[in-house]
């Protein structure tokens, strides 16, 4: 029997993926529509990633709607555009170069 491991040593069994060359983390881009939403912070709390915040600027409604603080960290998982009551936001992967009309209206 070896020595105890300790916290600081790698996993016994951790290894690299054979194909991790070919692996992409997805990266989303997020849309907001401020005038839908109302400040209910659901995605703020709820994103895995801490991607999103509430900005202290308001909407016409009088509600802060959230804008995103670090948008690199998306992955696209869209649990946001899941839980939005308001259907205010939304995400579409920023992998993808060309734009639909769709995402340019969310502009
Ligand atoms: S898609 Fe996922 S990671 Fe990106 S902002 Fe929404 S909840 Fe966060
Ligand atoms: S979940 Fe929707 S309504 Fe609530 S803060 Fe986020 S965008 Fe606004």
């Amino acid at each position: 029997m070896g020595e105890p491991s300790t916290s600081s040593e790698k996993p016994k069994y951790w290894r690299t993926p054979l194909d991790i060359d070919k692996l992409q983390m997805p990266k989303g881009k997020v849309f907001i529509i401020k005038e839908r939403c109302k400040g209910c912070g659901f995605c703020v709390e709820y994103c895995p990633r801490d991607v999103l915040e509430l900005s202290y600027e308001f909407n016409s409604k009088g509600y802060h709607y959230p804008y995103p603080k670090n948008e690199e960290a998306c992955v696209n998982c869209k649990l946001c555009d899941m839980l939005c009551p308001e259907f205010a936001i939304y995400t579409v992967d920023a992998t993808k170069e060309k734009k639909t009309e769709v995402e340019k209206v969310g502009n």
